[in-house]
């Protein structure tokens, strides 16, 4: 994959012909188009009513196709079905299958694809590390480690954060855990007519080599032959991807000093259902370990030869260990963005019953990923300071939250 359009246009043509190169240089551009149509209106928005959806950009997304599936959508541009992988598998990080996903999820594909992916260096925790910098120089106080063991009230009002050792008085609080121990947290969870359905789960082995595979890139996917039973495994069967794809991700192909001279690091990850429908927290016990020798027999058959040997220090994480730290359903990646849990009807951001606390994080709006859940704290800021994220707020210390009528509680 090249994310620059003409790199991408020849490798496409050196792979599969003319034809789908040109049928690529369209899709790159109703990409470009859907992105637009949607980043303001439909992801960067604090949603109060699935009404504030009737504007021009509705229209304009709903004339690019945004409402049809997204595989046909890219069928449209690309004929080769390898290609069309390529471009629709994406939905899967939104936990919803390639054929049943609405087309304007192709967003992921655009930001993947189009926009582009970086790597900060220092490994992902340095992109963290220089947002709590910033946040201290500009005068937060941070505290590490600690659980919030639950939260004072008085009336509707939240009053104070309690951890094992403090109590923090507090004017309003943001919480960005997921839903459960929102909940557990708030004492109450909301009436909701139907049951939040969860996306899938995964199964991630990080593994410390002595050897690498010059054929991996920084990110390699490796697909099974099978596909749409794939999905259906991970999202209706609930069984394990009896011909799995797998994303296959060496940190040390762009930076090398993440690991000593000599060794590198990988990481291996397997879709998995979640513990809604597949296998629970308890049996990951014994399968978790079972899995992943099946997993590395896999990618030794798929060509990584030693790869099982190769490994000297590893960490193997299960649905068994997202259950553990309070995700729902065993799965990191929460809520599906199923139609019915997407923009103005995901979990608000908003918490009824309580006047100064906001959700942030991937439970609530707009959703899952790190762009998004970004994007989330900047919309729960904008619920705390009652300023929209264009104009940051120069008041401090306003606690009422504001929704983007004016309405404030
Ligand atoms: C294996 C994997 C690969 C991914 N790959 C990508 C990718 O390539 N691109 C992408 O965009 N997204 C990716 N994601 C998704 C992305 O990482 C998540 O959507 C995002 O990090 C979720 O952020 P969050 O703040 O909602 O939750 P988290 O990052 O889980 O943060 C919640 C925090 O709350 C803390 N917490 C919970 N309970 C308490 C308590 N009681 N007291 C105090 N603290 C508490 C937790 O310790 C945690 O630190 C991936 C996720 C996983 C798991």
């Amino acid at each position: 994959m090249h994310t620059e359009a003409d790199a991408m246009e020849a490798e496409v043509e050196r792979f599969a012909g003319p034809a789908e190169a040109a049928g690529y240089r369209r899709l790159r551009h109703w990409l470009e188009q859907l992105y637009r149509a949607q980043m303001r209106r439909f992801i960067d928005t604090n949603f109060d009513s699935p009404l504030q959806l009737l504007t021009p950009d509705l229209a304009r997304l709903a004339a690019l196709g945004g409402f049809g599936r997204l595989d046909a959508r890219i069928g449209r541009h690309l004929r080769d079905e390898r290609l069309r992988r390529v471009f629709s598998f994406q939905s899967l990080y939104a936990g919803v299958p390639p054929a049943r996903a609405l087309a304007a999820y192709a967003v992921i594909a655009y930001m993947d694809t189009v926009a582009g992916v970086y790597f900060p260096r220092g490994g992902m925790h340095a992109l963290p590390q220089a947002m709590a910098d910033a946040a201290a120089r500009a005068g937060a106080d941070l505290r590490f480690g600690r659980d919030v063991v639950r939260l004072e009230r008085s009336g509707n009002r939240v009053t104070a954060v309690v951890t094992a050792d403090e109590r923090i008085a507090c004017d309003a609080v943001v919480l960005t855990p997921d839903l459960p121990v929102v909940h557990r947290l708030l004492g109450r969870a909301p009436r909701r007519p139907l049951r939040i359905r969860h996306a899938p789960s995964a199964v991630v082995l990080h593994a410390g080599t002595d050897r690498t595979w010059p054929e991996l890139a920084h990110h390699t996917l490796s697909f099974g032959a099978a596909w749409h039973s794939t999905f259906d495994e991970l999202t209706r069967t609930g069984e394990l991807m009896s011909d799995p794809s797998l994303l296959i991700t060496r940190p040390t192909a762009t930076d090398p000093t993440l690991a000593p001279p000599g060794r590198h690091l990988h990481y291996v990850l397997a879709p998995c259902p979640n513990t809604d429908i597949g296998p629970d927290a308890a049996a990951w016990g014994e399968l978790g370990p079972r899995y992943r020798d099946g997993v590395l027999r896999e990618l030794e058959r798929r060509g990584f030869d030693g790869i099982a040997t190769a490994v000297e220090d590893e960490t193997l994480v299960t649905p068994a260990d997202w259950h553990g730290q309070g995700h729902a359903a065993g799965t990191p990646f929460s809520a599906a963005h199923t139609f019915a849990q997407t923009g103005p009807f995901r979990p608000r951001n908003l918490v009824r019953g309580t006047d100064n606390a906001v959700l942030a994080g991937c439970g609530t709006t707009p959703g899952v990923g790190v762009p998004t859940v970004l994007l989330s704290g900047k919309l729960a800021a904008a619920r705390v300071t009652g300023r929209t994220a264009a104009a940051p707020a120069a008041r401090r210390g306003h606690s009422a939250l504001v929704t983007p009528e004016g309405t404030s509680s």
